[in-house]
């Protein structure tokens, strides 16, 4: 096995008995990029020098016995999330040259325990999309196949991941964006619960919907970066101060006895691929036999979660991206007067997803409007949230597919904005509920791409959402 192929426990235990140093993994990482860049396209900026510096540190650090569970660990992190001294340009050219003076919240956390950065990932322009085809720095390619998307809008740190071009990564999700690109890439990648993990330094998209994530090769991997990423934070006023479970320990935790929810609006969907729907309900058939109960469910409310999310999302946008003007950073446009300076900034430095989202955002917070949209859409959103505090008293866990079809080939959907958005139809409700959510590799198409299983648990109960992939990867394996 190379050592870019190594799991974050694989890697801590031979970096433990001195089997081989991190200046070897960044090197075999460093060395898989510079081989498979250039066609995936994961990477945006690759910090080559720093990360060797950084492989450096973490070898003395543990020289000294100075070890924690990421030390000497290398990983990437989506464009979208502010790394200290390092280019973020959240894949849009309106932050072409933007070098942020400070780490996000989870990034300092992960720096500090010696782990090494070793670059940028591409995304679509401040998270919107789900195909990776809204970046202005160019698609991301699907390792299993090349002709088809990774996802979005995390699809290169989902694909610096699955093609071993680092160990782990770090995603935002607003709507999907971790989980939809895991599920297409064969990863495992989690949305915690909203508040529990600080997104003071993630480029804010949907203020109410925005959380950042951990994308790994394992569930146990994922247990180990989401322990140390989570927790309260005074720079984000929405983080909850409530205790940090030892996720890696509840890991082990038997399963037998839970009681998991299968929504039954989740395949009930037009279009719906046939393939997936087999391999889930296999999934779902192996579950019962690990000796959990199976309950049929409702989340009635589940065909409204797409409209409300964009209507929810562009109007937080329309507000948010405001920031981005070209006065006080980014690329500024040239013209000869403040409003020139605006519009040509704005205009030359989005792409036409993120100014149809400003557009539509704008305009349904605007007078007139903002109750018959905005309002209403909340109103709605409601009672999503309350379709999940119901069926939660009910079931433990609920499972679903994270995706309708598996990874769609590049332009396929590009100029059809509805059938884009509808790809996010299983991952959005929950997002809209800010109850966590995981996507897990189970098996492949035919055609030999990854189909992923979603579950989703309580608020606050990323814990058991783990304990559950934990048990089905070790039935998987
Ligand atoms: N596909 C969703 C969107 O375009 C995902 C966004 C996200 O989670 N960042 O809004």
């Amino acid at each position: 096995m190379l050592l870019n192929e190594l799991t974050i426990t694989q890697a801590r235990e031979g970096l433990d008995k001195k089997k081989f140093s991190a200046m070897d993994i960044t090197k075999a990482c460093l060395h898989r990029i510079k081989e498979r860049n250039e066609k995936i396209n994961a990477f945006i900026t690759v910090f080559e020098e720093t990360a060797l510096h950084e492989a450096q540190i973490a070898d003395d650090m543990i020289a000294r016995g100075e070890i924690y569970d990421l030390t000497g660990i290398p990983f990437s992190v989506k464009d979208a999330i502010c790394t200290k001294d390092s280019r973020s340009t959240g894949a849009g050219k309106i932050l072409d040259d933007y070098v942020p003076p400070y780490d996000a919240t989870v990034i300092k956390k992960i720096r500090k325990q010696g782990a090494i950065l070793l670059g940028k990932t591409n995304c679509d322009a401040f998270g919107h999309g789900a195909s990776n085809e809204n970046s202005m720095y160019g698609p991301v390619r699907n390792p299993h196949d090349l002709e088809r998307v990774s996802g979005g809008s995390s699809g290169g740190s989902a694909a610096s991941v699955a093609d071993n071009m680092c160990v782990f990564s770090i995603a935002e999700d607003t709507g999907g964006s971790i989980r939809q690109p895991a599920s297409f890439c064969g990863v495992v990648g989690l949305r915690p619960s909203y508040g529990r993990n600080s997104r003071y330094g993630i480029m804010p998209m949907a203020s109410s919907l925005d959380t950042v994530g951990p994308i790994t090769k394992t569930v146990a991997d994922l247990a180990v970066v989401q322990r140390i990423i989570a927790g309260h934070d005074i720079k984000d006023s929405t983080t909850v101060t409530n205790n940090v479970p030892e996720y890696s320990q509840l890991l082990h935790k038997s399963i037998e006895g839970l009681k998991i929810g299968v929504p039954k609006e989740y395949f009930e969907i037009d279009g719906m691929d046939s393939e997936i729907k087999t391999i889930i309900k296999n999934k779902i058939k192996n579950i019962e036999s690990l000796g959990c109960e199976i309950v049929s469910v409702s989340l009635p409310h589940t065909k409204y979660a797409i409209p409300v999310y964009y209507l929810i999302v562009p109007s937080e946008d329309s507000s948010n991206l405001g920031r981005l003007d070209g006065i006080r950073y980014g690329v500024q446009a040239e013209a000869q007067n403040l409003h020139d300076i605006y519009t040509k900034s704005r205009a030359q430095g989005f792409p036409e997803e993120v100014k149809r989202r400003i557009m539509i955002g704008t305009y349904a917070l605007s007078s007139g409007y903002y109750d018959a949209y905005y309002r209403k859409a909340q109103k709605v959103r409601t009672l999503i949230c309350q379709d999940f505090e119901r069926v939660f008293e009910q079931v433990d866990l609920l499972v679903t597919p994270t995706n309708p079809s598996p990874a769609f080939k590049l332009g396929e959907k590009k100029d059809d904005v509805l059938s884009m958005y509808l790809a996010d139809v299983f991952v959005s409700p929950s997002a809209i509920a800010g109850v966590p959510s995981m996507s897990i590799p189970v098996e492949k198409t035919k055609k030999g791409l990854p189909v992923g299983l979603h579950i989703i648990g309580p608020r606050l109960f990323e814990g058991r959402v783990m304990q559950l992939g934990y048990a089905i990867e070790k039935f998987n394996n």
